[in-house]
């Protein structure tokens, strides 16, 4: 089996080590990538911690991969050696349900198959893409469009996908009045493709620490959550609000800011849950939603449009040895907007 240099977690109250970890044999329809940029997503802090629940360590996490295709299988229509391409949070998926079948591959019935983490076919724990190389089925493997460059690419994979997509679904786009809270790594793709979409975009962050940043990202106004006036200003002004916050904030609070018919589309995934009272909801006709992902025909559509727009990731491009100090900065909401490992450092 081929092996591959990774940086892991040996349990949840550790820090990440540099480590080896097994990669498959490639299979007629997969491809191996040596990846050179891996982004580093609150979602990978949140496992290892076992914030969601137990994991099975060592664990190397990293759903945000971007490299170079260095073999294909027999089967391989798709892909190329030397394509450039990028995998997000999923690495398999039924195929065959409803959900699979209509490009919803993230919502699969049975389903789908995470990254890292979770149990591959073949009844191995997947491991991320804190990883020299990573074989994975053609499907699952995005084309990255050349006018990207690489390291601003890695985030769109999840960052960039969790946020185009809801935005997609919930139709923002002119004339629409669209919130954004929590300005880190979701936030920042949030405000950039909410404003080439065209909608009316607001910040609400925790202070106004990053309102400069925010409004040369694309948005139209900023706030800060921690002045009580915010919540009597925007009250009933949003079409749609995305929450990133990957803490419990007071949803009641958000729902307040809803125009009538507006939804609350909650992307963020703290561990408590989220409570909301009925009458937030009721008397506007109000929706409280969620949101994981996006398909992968939808991806490639939100890379597509990214190098259309000129949109990528702020990074902050890090060597493997930094990765636990920049977890600490990311749970401080110190991070402008991504950190981005730099794969050469764990050759
Ligand atoms: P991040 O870079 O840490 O950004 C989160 C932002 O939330 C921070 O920058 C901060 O923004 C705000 N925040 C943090 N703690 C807060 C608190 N106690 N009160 C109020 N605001 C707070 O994280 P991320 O990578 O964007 O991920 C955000 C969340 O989305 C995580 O829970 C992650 O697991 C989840 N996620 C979900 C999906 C999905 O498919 N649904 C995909 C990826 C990630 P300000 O500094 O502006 O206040
Ligand atoms: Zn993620
Ligand atoms: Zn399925």
């Amino acid at each position: 089996m081929p092996t591959a240099n990774a940086w892991a977690a040996p349990s949840a109250t550790e820090p990440l080590v540099k480590t080896t970890i097994e990669r498959r044999e490639l299979g007629p329809r997969d491809v191996l990538i040596e990846i050179k940029y891996a982004g580093i997503c609150h979602s990978d802090i949140h496992t290892v911690r076992g914030d969601w629940g137990p994991q099975q360590y060592p664990l190397a996490v990293g759903h945000e991969i971007v490299g170079i295709v260095t073999e294909v299988g027999p089967e391989v229509t798709k892909h190329a050696v030397g394509d450039r391409a990028g995998i997000g949070c999923m690495v398999g998926s039924c195929r065959e349900c409803d959900q699979c079948l209509q490009g919803n591959e993230q919502y699969c019935r049975k389903g789908m198959v995470g990254t890292y983490g979770a149990v591959d076919a073949d009844g191995t724990i997947t491991q991320g893409g804190y990883s020299t190389h990573i074989v994975v089925d053609e499907h699952f493997a995005l084309r990255i469009p050349e006018g990207i460059p690489f390291e601003a690419a890695a985030p769109l994979l999840c960052a960039g996908i969790t946020m185009y997509s809801p935005l997609h679904h919930w139709n923002a786009g002119p004339g629409m009045q669209v919130a954004v809270v929590g300005l880190g790594g979701l936030g920042h793709m949030g405000v950039k493709l909410a404003h080439a979409l065209g909608a009316e975009v607001t910040v609400i962050s925790q202070s106004l620490k990053k309102q400069e940043d925010g409004l040369r990202l694309g948005a139209d106004h900023y706030y800060a959550s921690a002045d009580p006036a915010t919540f009597e200003t925007l009250a009933g002004r949003f079409d749609l609000i995305v929450n990133t916050v990957s803490a419990k904030i007071d949803i009641d609070a958000y729902l307040g800011l809803l125009n009538v018919d507006g939804t609350l589309v909650n992307v963020g995934a703290p561990p408590e849950p989220l409570p909301v009272a009925v009458f937030s909801l009721i008397m506007q006709r109000r929706s409280f939603a969620g949101s994981t992902i996006g398909g992968i025909a939808e991806t490639q559509e939100m890379l597509d449009f990214c190098a259309e727009h000129g949109i990528a990731s702020d990074v902050e491009v890090i060597s493997a040895d930094q990765i636990n100090e920049a977890y600490e900065r990311v749970l401080a909401s110190d991070v402008r907007y991504r950190f981005v490992i730099d794969v050469a450092t764990m050759k």
